[in-house]
């Protein structure tokens, strides 16, 4: 072997090792793609109930239950503008708290018999979002769709007879803050809703009536959707049930007598006022209406503006109703 010969060994040696480093770092870089795009939420350990909700409420994890403390109102979006079938009702606080907080279970189990929201669940809560605002059935408590009847704010929600704010649909919106790969509810049986897509962003596929599917790994989870049912459609898990709503769950504190619909009136401007004082504004016939409500105490004083300027005061007391 001449001089030349091993030098042109030694070149072959190294471009052979940078070949075998080129192809197992593509090899390593390609197992990797590999793996994320069949990531789902099954290979993916999946963010634990306890994680999942957003720094405007208190969780507490305890065995096989979480339990959620709010005060039902989101802190991430305005209220109640948009909403153009109104029953007078507007957001108040609550207090989901203590006894009266949210259980989820941390260790859902599917029932053998699932309610069918389609047809049952009418009343209260059937999943929790992770801002800790109540989500109810998709059909309000005379069966019609609240979204397509014109019921809901631009995200979805409005004051409850109980003045109780809360969604009929999936708060999707809430991605922004949590992310595609984050549940953003959790069905009161303890199952995760997800968004619209999977938690990679994938297409969602066959979801059953409850719009729930089985993971790779067995689990199951909701899905939101932008038809009916856009939440989930039901329990298909495990819960309590009494009544027509699922039981035990948080009661709302109604200080006043439920509104009656006020035909015509569309909600143009919501904004909070003060500590715990808000005014919404709704026109109807082309006038403006005011509504100015304050908390302070136990005392909720109402002050209506008609569009010449007349006030009436409403005033109650917590508890009293
Ligand atoms: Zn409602
Ligand atoms: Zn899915």
């Amino acid at each position: 072997m001449n001089e030349r010969d091993i030098m042109k060994n030694s070149r072959t040696s190294l471009y052979y090792q940078l070949l075998v480093l080129i192809v197992a770092s593509v090899c390593f870089i390609s197992s990797c793609a590999a793996q994320t795009s069949s990531d789902d939420p099954g290979t993916k350990a999946p963010i634990s109930a306890c994680d999942a909700f957003m720094d405007n409420v208190t969780t507490r994890c305890e065995q096989d239950l979480l339990f959620v403390e709010s005060n039902g109102l989101p802190t991430t979006h305005n209220m109640m503008v948009g909403i153009i079938s109104w029953q007078q009702q507007v957001p108040l606080p609550q207090p989901y708290v203590g006894n009266n907080a949210w259980q989820i279970p941390l260790n859902p189990v599917l029932a053998d018999n699932p309610i069918s929201g389609a047809s049952d669940l009418f009343r209260g809560a059937i999943a929790l979002a992770v801002n800790g605002v109540p989500i109810f059935n998709a059909l309000n408590n005379r069966g019609d769709d609240a979204y397509l009847a014109g019921e809901l704010d631009q995200w979805g929600g409005h004051g409850g007879r109980g003045d109780d704010y809360h969604y009929h649909i999936a708060p999707t919106h809430l991605q922004t803050f949590v992310g595609v790969d984050h549940p953003i509810a959790y069905g009161l049986d303890g199952f995760p809703i997800y968004g619209l897509t999977e938690s990679d962003g994938t297409t969602v596929v066959g979801l059953d009536e409850y719009n729930g599917h089985f993971d790779s790994d067995g689990n199951y989870h909701y899905h939101a959707t932008e038809t009916y049912p856009y939440i989930n459609g039901g329990m298909r898990g495990v819960v309590g049930y009494q009544d027509g709503q699922v039981d035990p769950q948080p009661q709302a504190q109604p200080v006043r007598p439920a509104g009656v619909p006020l035909r015509g009136a569309e909600i143009t401007a919501f904004s909070q006022t003060g500590f715990n004082a808000y005014s919404l504004q709704y026109t109807l016939n082309s006038e403006t209406y005011t509504v100015n409500y304050s908390i302070v105490g136990g005392t909720y004083t109402f002050e209506f503006i008609d569009p010449a300027g007349n006030r009436t005061v409403e005033t109650y007391t917590k508890g009293a109703n």
